[in-house]
């Protein structure tokens, strides 16, 4: 059965770098390591991944990547980080140093997107055709999943970077190295510490800046509902999974700020709209089995097409 094949999948973030095994979607093993240089990152990940191929073995391999990430099949750039602020990774060739050599399907894709994957197989948004799941983390992002496939274009979605309407009042002048005030340099976990002034994580709730961050993070949701209608919205991430009340005030201000423009977002509606992914912390390990599962569902329909010709 498809379910049950051994699957391994890399999670490779900016800060840890997680390898994990599975059985369908059971996690069965992982490790984890700090991110630091690529050649030590990627050289022990594929160590990981080396030692359970001749153990386990396993049929196929999902890779999800911080980004921006070249995303081009058949290219050798396919899976290379592209121009980006952490030291040592612009030009690193990710997929190939993982997969050179292993004998199995493979898929590559970005954390974010390969998170809407799993809650697409998986999680929240099975039964639905268009989920779309944003990380509030260390950085912002969107991945985007129409029709079972993560959405590509020349690149991949970078909804992070939107520069949206200010709240009234907020002067926080953001922390984006390319943008300022774009909503990662907005809300991301540095830019609520640098607002702040402290540790993110020990802000109180009832802090009054929450207010600013609320309205951006509602910014972003309906930009996107008005942008590719998607059926469900998932907000996860460390801020994103941790402050619940961000969530049940974005719904309200989302209704009212859409002034009933889009029918299937109401009052009655919006909480299935807006919710947390079912995965939560484990999005980026289940969105590279996701990315596994793909790459062999892939290879057996490729294969039993050239069978049939
Ligand atoms: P990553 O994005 O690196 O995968 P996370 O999604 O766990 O990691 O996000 C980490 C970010 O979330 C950090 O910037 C951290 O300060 C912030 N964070 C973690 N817990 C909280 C919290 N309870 N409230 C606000 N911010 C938090
Ligand atoms: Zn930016």
């Amino acid at each position: 059965m498809a379910s049950e094949s051994v699957l391994a999948g890399v999670e490779l973030g900016g800060t840890k770098a997680i390898t994990v095994l599975a059985r369908g979607r059971e996690i069965i093993d992982r490790k984890k390591i700090d991110t630091t240089t690529p050649e030590e990152t990627l050289g022990l990940l594929r160590q990981h991944l080396d030692v359970w191929k001749s153990r386990e073995g396993f049929a196929a391999l999902g890779i999800a990547s911080f980004g921006p990430i070249s995303l081009d099949p058949g290219s050798r750039d396919n899976g290379r980080i592209l121009a980006t602020p952490k030291p040592g990774w612009s030009g690193a060739l990710v997929t190939e140093t993982l997969t050179a050599g292993l004998d199995c399907p493979w898929r590559v894709d970005t954390d974010v997107n390969a998170a809407a994957l799993a809650e697409w197989r998986w999680g929240v948004g099975r039964e639905m055709t268009s989920v779309v799941y944003i990380t509030l983390g260390t950085g912002v992002g969107g991945g985007f999943v129409f029709d079972g496939e993560p959405l590509h274009g020349a690149l991949h979605p970078e909804v992070g970077h939107l520069r949206l309407r200010r709240a009234p009042g907020d002067r926080f002048e953001g922390t984006c190295p390319f943008h300022g005030d774009c909503i990662e340099g907005l809300i991301s976990g540095p830019a609520l510490q640098a607002r702040f002034g402290s540790v993110a994580a020990e802000v109180p709730d009832d802090d009054q800046t929450w207010a600013f961050v609320q309205h951006d993070l509602v910014e972003l949701i309906e930009a996107i509902a008005l942008m590719v209608s998607p059926q469900v919205v998932l907000i996860g991430g460390g801020v994103g999974m941790r402050r619940p009340f961000l969530l049940a005030g974005a719904r309200e201000q989302l209704v009212e700020r859409l002034g009933n423009y889009l029918p299937h977002i109401s009052s009655d509606t919006v909480s299935g709209f807006v919710s947390n992914p079912r995965f939560g912390e484990d999005a980026g390990p289940m969105g590279a089995i996701a990315l596994a599962q793909a790459a062999l569902d892939d290879s057996r329909s490729q294969s039993s097409r050239s069978n049939r010709a």
